[in-house]
Order: structure tokens, then sequence, then C-alpha cells
């Protein structure tokens, strides 16, 4: 097909209004909101790049099947349209329907995962670390040097060190790993890929020592695009074709349908092992509800059935990629540092780099985040000191290793003179990067005080 522009492969079917803040509202919601753009309401954002999680817009497909949801409690017809998608997509068996990724997380690990285990991953996302850390298990981050270092270009930075993997396993010993995981993509790396050649390698290291190995497969459609474009052999695959064969390496999947679900909310738990299953799904009716709706209406299980087929789209996934690179390119070009190569969802703005006149104590990340409100009402999150600060004893604090600020592009959502707004924006706040002062903490929470922390203008 012979592209040019790579257009939005939809038109626009219903549209919901944007509101305008002038920059004297933003001012003032920023006072009121202490600097923490989580404090923000949504109709005070012009465009809300804050996460990619449940901010989609649907197809008109979608909507049609919530329109034939069957609500029954046990049994549904709608849950079976759910199983029978993901297991055709994944190739496991057993699929245990949840209200979102979180869960899946914790009925698994609550099956799984006991005390003093330790659970290898390339990056685990927060919510996964925390689920298994509240087991009182260790999560440990295994990615490629490459993919901890913003400014190194490489296709598959989102890839296991198969090598430290193996290290791992002969440190703490096999019995001490319940499972390995994978993240694809690999979010808090910033969304970078993994190759089936890594999945490949890992599933053998799997195999060596008997162990089960998981995907974290919330943006599995992006990371098969990734493939298709990027790893030898696969350009002729379709998106499905990749996806299967991710898949086919793993013995259980963990999901959030609000990411590459197409979906405003849903998740998944598959599995191989129907015991497994089994012990999962006395949990998941404790925490969630009957396995045939899990934490869903029937009406949701359609409307990830259906979205999971429309995310393999080659027009949706081509679109989907070019838009997130399209802001990149924007600011790289004009000079402005980002962590390369994009990844499938986000752009990361390095605020140290951007900033160096902003100690980590000031943090940088949070005062571009506001910067980029004020001046044009985007809102992105900070992903630095803010976030992983760790305070010390003697009251200083431990930075983070990077001071990113991450704009998460909603699919199907925004157009493009949508995203060239964006990137107006960010150029005018680079140019006076000179002039952006940090901030200070003057309340936070004991835990998680990104999302409710306040700030003020530092000195
Ligand atoms: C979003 C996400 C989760 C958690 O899913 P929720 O639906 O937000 O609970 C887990 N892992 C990764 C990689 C994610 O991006």
């Amino acid at each position: 097909m012979p592209y040019r522009t790579i257009i939005e492969p939809f038109k626009i079917h219903s549209v919901q209004a944007i509101d305008f803040p002038s920059p004297e509202q933003r001012e003032q919601a920023l006072r009121r909101a202490g600097y923490n753009l989580f404090g923000l309401q949504a109709d005070e954002v012009i465009i809300d790049l804050l996460t990619d999680s449940g901010t989609g817009a649907m197809s008109d497909a979608q909507w049609a099947a919530m329109l034939v949801g069957d609500e029954s409690y046990a049994g549904s017809r709608s849950f079976r349209r759910f199983q029978e998608r993901v297991q055709r997509l994944t190739g496991l068996p057993e699929v245990i329907p949840t209200h979102q990724g979180r869960a899946a997380e914790w009925i698994l690990f609550a099956v799984m995962v006991k005390e003093g285990q330790v659970v290898p991953n390339n990056t685990h996302f927060d919510t996964t670390r925390a689920n298994i850390e509240y087991q009182g298990a260790q999560a440990v981050d295994l990615v490629i040097p490459e993919g901890r270092d913003p400014a190194a270009e490489h296709p598959f930075k989102g890839n296991v060190d198969v090598a430290a993997l193996e290290r791992l396993i002969s440190e703490v010993g096999v019995e001490r790993i319940p499972l390995v995981m994978v993240t694809v993509t690999n979010n808090s790396g910033g969304g970078q890929p993994v190759s089936l050649e890594n999945l490949r390698a890992v599933r053998a290291v799997c195999d060596r020592h008997g162990l089960p190995l998981f995907l974290d497969a919330c943006r599995f459609a992006e990371n098969a695009w990734f493939i298709k474009a990027r790893e030898p052999g696969y350009g002729d695959h379709t998106p499905e074709q990749i996806a299967v064969e991710m898949f086919s390496l793993a013995d259980g999947a963990t999901f959030s349908a609000k990411k590459d679900g197409l979906a405003n909310i849903g998740g998944f738990l598959a599995l191989k092992d129907a015991a497994v299953a089994a012990q999962a799904r006395n949990l998941l009716i404790l925490h969630e509800g009957f396995p045939t709706y899990g934490g869903l209406a029937g009406r949701d299980l359609e409307a990830i059935a259906v979205g999971l087929e429309e995310v393999l789209h080659e027009d949706y996934l081509r679109y989907r990629i070019r838009s997130t690179e399209y802001l990149a390119e924007k600011c790289h070009r004009a000079g402005v540092p980002t962590v390369r190569p994009p990844g499938g969802h986000a752009v990361y703005l390095d605020a140290r780099a951007l900033l160096p006149h902003i100690p980590p104590s000031q943090y940088p990340a949070q005062a571009l985040a506001v910067e980029l409100y004020r001046d044009g009402g985007v809102r992105g999150v900070e992903i630095g000191s803010v976030m992983f600060g760790r305070p010390q004893p003697d009251g200083t604090e431990e930075s983070a290793a990077m001071e990113l600020v991450r704009l998460a592009v909603p699919r199907r959502t925004y157009t493009q003179s949508h995203i060239d707004y964006v990137a107006e924006v960010i150029l005018a706040v680079a140019e006076r990067a000179g002039e952006i002062r940090g901030y200070r903490i003057v309340e936070q929470a004991p835990w998680l005080r990104h999302f409710t922390a306040r700030f003020a203008p530092a000195g």
C-alpha cells in the first residue's frame, strides 16, 4: 500500500469536547493542586497524556458488541466469546477474567509465590513489584544494560539479560524461584520491546531449570509490531502470527485490557496448568466474582474480545507506533532530549539533560511536567525522584536513576493536530528551559507519594 502520511486508520464517529482553561485558570489550578498534576480535574487539562491505560477510544464494532452483552451470572455467552478469543490468541486453555491487570497479578502471586522467594523480570511494573513484595518475596529486574541507558540505541531495549538470569538462578537456588516473568513491552523501561529471539532464550533457561515462564502481556500487540518491523525473518508475518508465537513460549500471562485490549476496563490471567487455575479461581470468586465474569460485566467481556482482534490489525499498529514515533521525532529534531528510540506507547522527555541547572533534590522532571501544563495545558507524568527518590534518615534524599516526564499516548484518542500542538508546547517550554525553576515537597505520604504530594516553588 503506497502510504504517504500515515493517517489515522479511522474516521471520527462520536466526539467528546475538550475544555480550554485560560492561562490564569491553569495557574490557579496548579496552586490549588499543590503543583501536583494528579490533583487536576480532567477538564482543566487540554491534552491528557497522563496514561494510555483505559483512556483509548473504542470502535463502533466494540460498542455494538457491548449492546449484545450477556449479563448472566453463570455461563454467559459473552464469557465464551472472550474465552475463545483469549485461547486462540494465547494458546492457553485456562482463562480467568479480572477487573484489571493488577487483580490477575494478585491472584497469580497469591497462588504461586511464597515468602522469601525471588521473581525475576526484565523490569517489574509498579503493581507487579508491589504484588510480589506483598507476598513477602523479592522482585528483581534483569533488563539488558542498554535498557537502563536513555541514550543507547538498541532495537530491543526491553530484552532480558539472559546471563544475569542464569546467575540469579544459581545464586538464589532454583527452588526459591517460583516463576520467571517477561514484560512486553517493557513499560517501566520506556515501553521498549522484547525480541522473539530473547523470549526463546529465556524459555530455554526456564526449560533447563524446570521453571514456568509468564508474560506480563499488557502491550503484546505493540511488541509484536516491533518484532515485525525490526527482527530479521518476521517482516512477512502478520502481527497475529507473531503474537501467537510470543504466547506459545509462555506457561501463562497476566493482562490489562486497558492497554492492548482497547477497552476502558478489564484484564485476565491465562494459564496452562489446570491445578494452579483451580486455586486461582477460588481466589477469583472471593475477590473478583464468579469465573465466567471475574470483575467485569458481560458487555465488557464483549468489548475486550473485539478489542483483542482490532489491536492486531496492521493499519492500526502502523498508525499507533508511528504516532508515538512522530512526537518523539519532533522533539529529537529540535534537540529536546528524549529516551531513544521511542517506545510503543509513550515519549519520555529527559529532564535531567534539558534542565541541568535544577538539581535532582529540586525535582527537574516535576518542574518540566508542571511547565508543560502551565504553557499549554498538556498533562504528562513525572517518572523521577518524586516517584522513586528515597528519603534518608538524615533528611536528605537518594535521587532516582533518571529524571523523566512520560507523555503516554492514549489509543485512537488524539489526532495528528493534537500531537502537533503537544510538540509546539514542548518546544516552547524547551526554548526557555533556563528560566524554569525547581520545586520542593511541602507535604507527602509515606508511600506512593507522587500521587498526593504537594509542592512549592523552590528557593
Ligand atoms: C498497566 C500495567 C499493569 C497493571 O494493569 P492495571 O490494569 O493497571 O491493573 C501491569 N503491568 C504492566 C506492564 C502495565 O503496563
